[in-house]
């Protein structure tokens, strides 16, 4: 492993490469661009000691954050851009770090892109020892970075894809207000569906803020980078679509208390039974509103949901917004 920062050859700004090749950002692509060294050295340094490491890059575009990763010197390097007008400026940077980075260029949509296939030739770590050399960093468009985090958080709970090596880190940025949605400790003003679900299963970390005026061009909102370090502990080991439809039931109505919510999950005629059943087996104050209820207590609603599952098979489908569907499309 080697810590030094690697020295790149002269190469030309992003700036004057944005110019070069008339890269004119696309809106539907989120593209807003860092031009800033200082800003891109410091999400990187927010991942920790990348040296030696596997590194995946979501979204590089010309590529700013992607020199500060090779300085870095990673052991690899794959970055996954959909627009392919960005093959000339990255294949530059592939032959500028030919014979110190291995880099891969992946013209794809993340979404399809398979993570696990990528870094085979990675070691399987324990998911209770240390985390794998593997992490994944991006510049993210808006447009699916909160759709992108919660594939994650679900492939995390299976430990597939990135995950099937390890607690492998991310380092992302989000639009400011997901980022501190992200973070939102109980009884923020902020603590929503997101934030359990992010704490559920990761460490949160909003590491700084890029002020949107640093971006080419500048988004309306500012940006917070976000860690995501995977817990050796999950509070929940359930499968994601049971603890994903408690959560959406209980913070669809956010201000009233969450007995009120919770009934939902429970057809009309099991409602008054089985909602007061799913806090008492859980230990938790029904009259907390979703807000007030800490990410602990959230696992124990889940398990004690999948206990009454276990007990009323009828209610593992049942589901609120599809019945009113119905009865709604009957008339
Ligand atoms: N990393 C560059 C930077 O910081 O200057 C660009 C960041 S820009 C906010 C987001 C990048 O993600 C763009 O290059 C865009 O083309 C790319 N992108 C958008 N949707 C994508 C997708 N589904 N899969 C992969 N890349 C995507």
């Amino acid at each position: 492993m080697c810590a030094a920062v690697l020295r790149l050859p002269p190469l030309p700004t992003i700036r004057d490469l944005i110019r070069l090749y008339r890269l004119k950002a696309l809106k539907q692509l989120s593209q807003n661009f860092l031009l800033d060294e200082r800003i891109t050295d410091r999400i990187v340094k927010s991942a920790g000691d990348i040296s030696g490491h596997y590194v995946c890059e979501v979204g590089p575009g010309p590529g700013g954050i992607t020199r500060s990763i090779i300085k870095k010197h990673p052991r690899k390097l794959i970055v996954i851009e959909k627009d392919e007008r960005f093959l000339p400026t990255l294949e530059l940077l592939q032959e500028a770090s030919q014979g110190f980075v291995d880099m891969h260029i992946e013209i794809n949509d993340v979404r399809d892109f398979n993570f696990e296939n990528a870094l085979s030739e990675v070691p399987k770590e324990d998911w209770l020892g240390s985390p794998p050399p593997i992490n994944i960093i991006g510049n993210l468009p808006f447009s699916i970075s909160t759709n992108l985090v919660i594939r994650w958080l679900k492939a995390i709970s299976q430990k597939q894809s990135a995950w099937a090596f390890g607690r492998s880190k991310m380092t992302l940025t989000f639009q400011k207000e997901v980022a501190e949605r992200m973070k939102a400790p109980v009884t923020h003003k902020q603590r929503c569906r997101l934030s359990v679900m992010c704490q559920l299963w990761c460490n949160v970390k909003h590491k700084f803020t890029i002020p949107g005026r640093a971006f080419i061009p500048k988004p309306k909102v500012d940006v917070g980078v976000v860690t995501l370090e995977p817990l050796k502990e999950p509070f929940v080991d359930l499968p994601f679509e049971m603890v994903e439809k408690v959560l959406r039931h209980f913070f669809n109505m956010r201000q009233k208390i969450s007995l009120k919510s919770a009934l939902r999950l429970f057809p009309e005629e099991l409602r008054e039974e089985l909602g007061e059943k799913l806090f008492i087996l859980a230990d938790v104050d029904s009259n907390a509103r979703p807000f007030e209820i800490t990410t602990e207590e959230y696992a124990r609603l889940c398990y004690a949901y999948k206990l009454l599952c276990d007990d009323y098979p009828q209610i593992v489908d049942f589901d609120f917004r599809i019945r009113r569907k119905d009865i709604i499309g009957s008339y």
